[in-house]
């Protein structure tokens, strides 16, 4: 099956918002092995809609639509599917049950305008939209499909998986397997070294993705069932896992914060961090995960001397001495704000972000304090103040979890 994806609006096609959902629509239908062969962003403009539309439906099987299924007069999607298809227009009660319904109850009053949003082409059903107005549409004509999906990001996604894919995936033929493998504490060159032919394969193929301070995996494999491809996709997992196990922190969807946090809880263990260079960078994604008050304390952001000092507990002459970036100051900064809010782990960096320093642009330390001891690592991590940082927030976040590793 061919798809192509089209994603209506003025503020994606000027640059306002960022198609995401045209790269997630993308990235699922690929890995439902849907053959992607064209994208594009329209204005919100009726003609050049139908013109996206007859253009789509000449090369694909299935167009996908995204965005503009609003109840304003730019919302025009409803109406350009109908034009392109000639599949005329209708009110569908079953539809506008639910736009009624989900007015009633938010206690809000329905304007005439959002009976609109339950026109359905002749032919076409509405697809039911648990967490806004909109429904999305589904139209199936000359062999070919039609869907249109609403343009917020939280409607569009479980719209999409809980009812667009299982609906293609009856049409589809043969099964395909994609596992996304998240690694950290690697480069993309030395990863590529140690999975040497894994790499040069094409059935099942393993592709790196080259992330900040991170490298991803695709495995993905193809077969003429989905339970032969989800075997021969496992089986090329525990091939990559046997060379590269130690560096793979999580599959799918996970960041390596979610991965620690869950650790840690498993373990009833806390943190506490006192970020320097990163100024909060490892703090925000430790507070990111929902439930992370059970396990993240807080700490400090120590970015100058004097904060060092203040909140860090350090001794201004050894400061001095080691200097602010230093394994020295690392060390300390992990171990007292352990101290302070009476963590099982302290966790610490430091580092030259640049443009300008006093030191070596992209040097930086982290530490890691337990009941242990403390260990620190040195790091070099580019010239660029945005990755410096980011690179940092990672290195730090990796050297926990290492020491978790063989703390088991
Ligand atoms: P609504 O009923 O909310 O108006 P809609 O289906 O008419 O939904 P749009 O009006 O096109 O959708 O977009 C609504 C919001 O969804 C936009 O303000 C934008 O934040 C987001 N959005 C739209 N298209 C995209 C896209 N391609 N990628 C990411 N976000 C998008
Ligand atoms: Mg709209």
């Amino acid at each position: 099956m061919k798809a192509a994806v089209i994603a209506v609006g003025n503020e994606v096609l000027f640059g306002d918002t960022v198609n995401t959902n045209g790269a997630f629509v993308a990235a699922e239908l690929t890995a439902a092995k849907v053959q992607m062969v064209l994208q594009t962003v329209v204005p919100d403009q009726i003609s050049q809609l139908v013109a996206a539309i007859s253009q789509a439906r000449r090369v694909a099987d299935l167009v996908v639509l995204i965005g503009g299924l609003g109840p304003t007069v730019d919302d025009i999607t409803r109406q350009a599917i109908a034009d392109a298809t000639g599949c005329p227009l209708q009110l569908d009660p079953t539809a506008l049950a639910d736009v009624e319904r989900y007015f009633a109850e938010r206690r809000r009053p329905m304007s005439q305008s959002n009976r609109q949003q339950a026109l359905v082409p002749v032919g076409g059903q509405a697809l039911a939209n648990q967490r806004g107005t909109a429904p999305g549409l589904w139209l199936e004509v000359d062999s070919q499909v039609v869907v249109a999906l609403p343009g917020p990001p939280i409607e569009l996604a479980p719209m999409f998986r809980e009812t667009v894919l299982p609906r293609l995936r009856q049409r589809l033929e043969g099964g395909r397997q994609v596992i996304w493998l998240r690694t950290s504490g690697i480069g993309e060159s030395t990863l590529q070294d140690m999975l040497g032919d894994l790499l040069t394969t094409t059935n099942p193929s393993v592709l790196p993705y080259a992330k900040l301070g991170e490298v991803h995996l695709r495995i993905l494999a193809d077969a003429a069932s989905q339970p032969a491809a989800e075997q021969m996709a496992a089986q090329r997992l525990a091939a990559v896992m046997a060379l590269i196990g130690p560096y793979v922190y999580g599959q799918g969807d996970v960041s390596l914060e979610s991965v620690l946090l869950d650790r840690l809880r498993q373990r009833q263990q806390t943190v506490a961090v006192s970020e320097s260079a990163t100024g909060g960078l490892i703090s925000a994604r430790l507070s990111d995960p929902a439930g992370a008050s059970q396990v993240f304390l807080g700490g400090s952001i120590v970015y100058t001397a004097s904060a060092k000092v203040h909140f860090g507990a350090l001794d201004a002459g050894e400061l001095r001495r080691h200097g602010p970036v230093s394994a020295w100051a690392a060390e300390e900064l992990a171990h007292s704000v352990r101290h302070q809010l009476d963590a099982t782990w302290g966790l610490a960096s430091c580092g030259w972000a640049g443009p300008e320093a006093d030191g070596e642009v992209g040097l930086a330390y982290t530490a890691v304090a337990g009941s242990a001891g403390v260990t620190w690592r040195e790091h070099r991590l580019g010239h660029n103040r945005h990755d410096v940082r980011h690179r940092l927030a990672q290195a730090a976040l990796w050297h926990l979890y290492q020491v978790l590793d063989e703390a088991e």
